[in-house]
């Protein structure tokens, strides 16, 4: 396919107003299409129905340990949902909290204590320095992004690479100021670029010298068990990995069933060090009298073990694979070899990553809008929804049905185009 920068001005206006015909028409559709957020589709929710049924009213609601799941009590959850969930997070039974409905639920809450109460090995609450930073490996989880903007955290960008974060990045900013007191990461098919951490990243994240006695790993696993292919990546184990290296108090690891059940009424999970776990435990008692037990029931009695979970997320993938498949052959067809897009090509997660030419995302985006396609704010997936180079856009390509996918890409497609056209025309026009 021709490269758009080898074109010429009057090659590059035939073209721009042959898209721009193309772009009237899909706008003359008054297309309703929204790909902003990586939700399940409803096939996909469906998968899960059968849990709805696991307990009727005659049921036995008493656990393994003799707790009737009725009532309050059992703060950090039931003996048979942590030997359900250890596993995703790859800890042992006495190394895992399992929380609520929600993994960012958690996370706030881990920062909140630790901006107040401190955490083991810190001289002091986090709040009491006039400004902590997080490091923040971008593109990234904007969500993560939001919630230090909530505790006034400044963030501090890293670029991610195609294994992980840049670790001699990290290394350097860490090593020489104290205030640096965390990291997010999302290690596995991260959002938005489905990288998985290399075990070089994770021994380096685990071994690397920290100025503050109290830095903390936020290891965001929420895409552990999310495979695309048979031959899923393999992410090595963090805390086994700062255990190792001297420093197991570094990991909090976060997990949910949010995307393998029911978002919004999954089970979310916290692990850390025994250490860790139980200073959690006790600041926990302040908050909550205990989870919801009855859902923690549902989620063991449904999946039943590790392995049925993880039968399950291969039927979620037969769903989803298809539609990541054609977003790939689409920008294949349409964008391969004009020079004006790369993307990522992930083997599992909840979205697939899209580069433009810089300084034209958000006129794409805007573009896509306005002929009644919505996907995820450009610059979103940077801290402070800046992307420096305007030019990072998330697709979540599984809530929309296969046929509103294709609609939904190929507006995408057209937009791409002739917002390059406009800034490849601009470039020639000054030159
Ligand atoms: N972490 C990441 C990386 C996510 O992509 C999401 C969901 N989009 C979450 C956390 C939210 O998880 P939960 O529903 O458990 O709060």
């Amino acid at each position: 396919m021709t490269d758009f920068n080898t074109l010429s001005v009057v090659e590059l206006n035939d073209l721009k107003a042959n898209l721009q015909e193309k772009y009237e028409e899909y706008k003359s559709k008054r297309l309703s299409l929204n790909m902003a957020r990586g939700k399940p589709c409803p096939e996909q929710l469906d998968l899960s129905m059968g849990m709805l049924d696991t307990i009727k009213s005659d049921s036995s609601l008493i656990s393994q340990e003799g707790i009737d799941c009725r009532n309050y009590g059992g703060i950090d959850g039931l003996v048979e949902a942590k030997e359900l969930l250890a596993p995703l997070l790859e800890v042992s039974t006495d190394e895992i909290i399992i929380g609520g409905n929600s993994s960012l639920n958690m996370m706030h809450d881990t920062i909140f204590r630790a901006m107040f109460k401190g955490v083991p090995g810190g001289d002091q609450p986090w709040g009491h320095y006039p400004k902590i930073k997080f490091l923040c490996p971008s593109p990234g989880y904007d969500r993560h992004f939001s919630l230090c903007e909530f505790f006034g955290i400044e963030m501090i960008i890293v670029d991610m690479l195609k294994d992980g974060p840049n670790m001699d990045q990290v290394e350097q900013l860490v090593s020489e100021d104290e205030t640096i007191k965390g990291i997010w990461c999302v290690p596995k098919y991260s959002n938005p670029e489905g990288v998985t951490y290399s075990d070089e990243v994770v021994d380096r994240l685990a071994k690397m010298e920290t100025k503050a006695k109290d830095f903390r790993i936020f290891w965001d696993n929420a895409y552990a068990v999310h495979h695309l292919t048979d031959k899923p990546d393999q992410l090595k184990n963090i805390l086994h990995a700062c255990k190792e290296a001297g420093h197991p108090n570094r990991p909090f690891l976060f997990g949910s069933t949010s995307k393998i059940s029911f978002p919004g009424s999954g089970v979310a999970v916290m692990g850390s060090s025994k250490e860790n776990i139980q200073h959690t435990k006790k600041q926990l008692s302040a908050q909550t009298i205990g989870p919801d037990k009855i859902n923690q029931l549902r989620h063991v009695l449904f999946f039943k073990d590790f392995e049925g979970l993880k039968d399950h997320m291969k039927k979620q993938a037969d769903i989803i694979k298809p539609k990541f498949d054609k977003v790939l052959e689409l920008f294949d067809s349409e964008l391969e070899g004009k020079h004006i897009a790369t993307w990522s090509k992930p083997n599992g997660g909840y979205f697939i990553s899209l580069n433009t030419l810089d300084g034209t995302a958000k006129d794409i985006v805007a573009l896509a809008a306005e002929a009644g396609v919505t996907l995820t704010g450009a610059g979103a997936t940077f801290p402070y929804r800046k992307d420096p180079r305007d030019r990072n856009i998330r697709i979540a390509p599984t809530f929309p049905s296969l046929e509103e996918l294709e609609l939904a890409i190929q507006v995408l497609c057209v937009c791409i185009q002739l917002v390059s056209v406009e800034k490849l025309l601009k470039i020639k026009e000054v030159c």
